[in-house]
């Protein structure tokens, strides 16, 4: 018996279907709190890896999952923003702010996660193809000879991205017109590449062509056409990974001969792309993958989750995918974990994953339908206009927005509060407080992180006007219980603010103020002085 089906045969805690940034993530979290975990993932060659681009803020979650270090070691190309052809003809600057994003190759990457999944003691098994899942107890596969593998766990995590073992049957279909298909080549270019940089000051200056090393913000470059985009992430100082999205309705890709000549058409669209990959050349064949948005009808049940793409996928344009895989490992690895050690809460803790992960979909969509609006009031191709309506014919995503635009509400409506206003300003003059709990405080529960467990956290039945009673625990950052058990300690507001930021997260004043405005203002907290 080969060590794989050995080891597979064993019962584990948790079975790790997919080796990307979900998995690699979630089996490192639960390795590391004492889970055994088994992650069985396909061989990451034969096939292409796509280079694709981080944004800055990746790093809070390369926290969150504690691979920062490792994934810092790695050297990957790092950059200070895009080149953004979008709009308008005119290349546009579009810095991160100071913080510097990633240009990986995604096959590197995702070796650096797993290497950090099997240091944290997660068994892992390159080369075997999951096909069946009979949740929550055995996962069928074949390793790469066509050996059977069978693993039986007490957890299932479908972490196998687009391919979605358990959870293409849980997936929802977005419109024909919303389908997208990546068309990729790889260049190599000697010399310069004539884009414009986008570094405050550089102007439209080239890359420089003497660089010895890899030029450390080598941008992404995004452009726009009449009916698709492109986009190029640099991997080094002369190769770039050069990608166009198009309708696959309008765009065939089944023969090689055909996807090659209709990838140069595509690009022949652009007008930088075009320039910079003139004078290169292109490696190899160009290949194609779906790039189209799917949304999911449920996130997971008795026994299984569904994580990062294997649940929702979102449009490339975001560059979000990485890190929401991440984080969804994440979320994934705490909610595991509660159920694994607390079964009574099980249901409360994926009520609370399948919450959060539509909502974080939903949001990803509207921000990307935004960019596309923008874009269908230049060009009237329904490549655009297809894809600027957030809500499509998604009843899951319906359902979403609709929630995540409820939180909104609820803070506009209690900024306009004339209620909340007012007690905003007695506040502010108040020369001491003396604040005490009133009758009409109700006290409810919602589901929370704490750690690395869901826990049914206390908050406020908050009655917000037209928006109606929303159970609220934080607003503005500020957590309102606590701030509520604290609040009849301290005599000053200064003194009650220094308090919450020693013993809690530290917000800012205005923020602070605000919530307990609306504690005052809602009636939950009088003042007595
Ligand atoms: C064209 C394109 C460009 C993109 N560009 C960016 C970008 O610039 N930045 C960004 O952040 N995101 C980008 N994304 C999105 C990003 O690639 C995904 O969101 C991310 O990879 C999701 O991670 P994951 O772990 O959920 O899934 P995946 O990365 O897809 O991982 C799934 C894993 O499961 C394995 N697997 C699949 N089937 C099986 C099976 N049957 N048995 C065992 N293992 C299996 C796969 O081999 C793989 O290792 C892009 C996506 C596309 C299509």
């Amino acid at each position: 018996m080969s060590l794989v089906q050995r080891e597979a045969r064993a019962a584990v805690d948790v079975a790790v279907i997919g080796g990307g940034p979900a998995g690699a993530s979630a089996a490192r979290l639960l390795a590391a709190w004492g889970h055994s975990v088994l992650l069985l993932t396909k061989s990451d060659t034969g096939h292409p890896s796509l280079a694709e681009s981080l944004p800055p803020s990746c790093r809070k979650v390369f926290d969150a999952v504690g691979v920062r270090e490792a994934v810092e070691a790695a050297r990957f190309l790092t950059t200070g923003g895009n080149t953004v052809c979008w709009e308008g003809a005119r290349p546009r600057a579009a810095t991160f702010g100071g913080g510097r994003g990633l240009q990986v190759l995604r096959r590197d990457f995702d070796r650096v996660l797993l290497a950090e999944a099997g240091r944290a003691g997660a068994a892992v098994r390159i080369g075997v193809t999951v096909r069946d899942v009979t949740v929550p107890d055995a996962v069928h596969g074949r390793d790469e000879r066509g050996r059977a593998v069978t693993a039986h766990a007490r957890f299932v995590l479908d972490c196998s991205g687009r391919a979605g073992i358990v959870a293409r049957r849980h997936r929802t279909r977005v419109q024909a017109g919303e389908t997208t298909l990546a068309l990729v080549g790889v260049w190599r270019r000697r010399d310069a590449w004539p884009l414009p940089d986008c570094n405050p000051g550089d102007g439209d200056d080239p890359l420089p062509s003497d660089d010895a090393v890899p030029r450390d913000d080598a941008q992404t470059v995004v452009e726009a056409y009449a009916d698709g985009w492109a986009w190029s992430v640099p991997v080094s100082r002369h190769r770039r990974y050069v990608t166009v999205m198009v309708d696959p309705r309008t765009t065939r890709a089944d023969r090689a001969e055909s996807l090659r000549a209709r990838y140069l058409a595509e690009l022949g669209k652009t007008t930088h792309l075009a320039r910079a990959t003139g004078g290169a050349a292109l490696e190899g064949a160009p290949w194609a993958c779906d790039a189209s948005q799917y949304g999911a009808r449920r996130f997971g049940g008795p026994g299984f989750l569904l994580v990062g793409d294997a649940a929702t996928f979102i449009d490339p344009l975001s560059s979000f995918g990485v890190k929401k895989a991440m984080a969804s490992g994440w979320l994934a690895a705490v909610v595991t974990n509660t159920c694994l050690r607390h079964p009574d809460r099980a249901v409360l803790a994926r009520d609370f994953h399948a919450q959060r992960e539509r909502q974080i979909w939903e949001s990803y969509r509207r921000q990307t339908a935004a960019f596309f609006a923008q874009v269908s009031r230049r060009e009237l191709h329904p490549f655009w206009s297809d894809r600027s309506d957030p809500a499509g014919s998604d009843p899951v995503g319906v359902g979403a927005a609709a929630e995540a635009e409820g939180r909104d509400e609820l803070v506009a409506a209690l900024r306009a509060d004339p209620a909340v206003q007012a007690a905003f300003e007695a506040l502010r003059r108040a020369p001491s407080i003396r604040l005490r709990p009133t009758p009409s405080l109700r006290m409810t529960t919602v589901p929370a992180v704490e750690g690395r467990e869901i826990v049914a956290a206390p908050s406020f039945a908050l009655d917000a006007g037209a928006a109606g009673s929303i159970a609220v625990r934080h607003l503005r950052g500020v957590d309102l219980p606590a701030l509520l058990e604290m609040a009849g300690e301290h005599p000053q507001v200064p003194d009650l603010y220094a308090a919450y930021r020693r013993s809690r997260a530290p917000v800012e004043l205005p923020d602070f103020l605000g919530a307990l405005s609306v504690l005052l203002g809602k009636g939950l907290l009088r003042n007595d002085k």
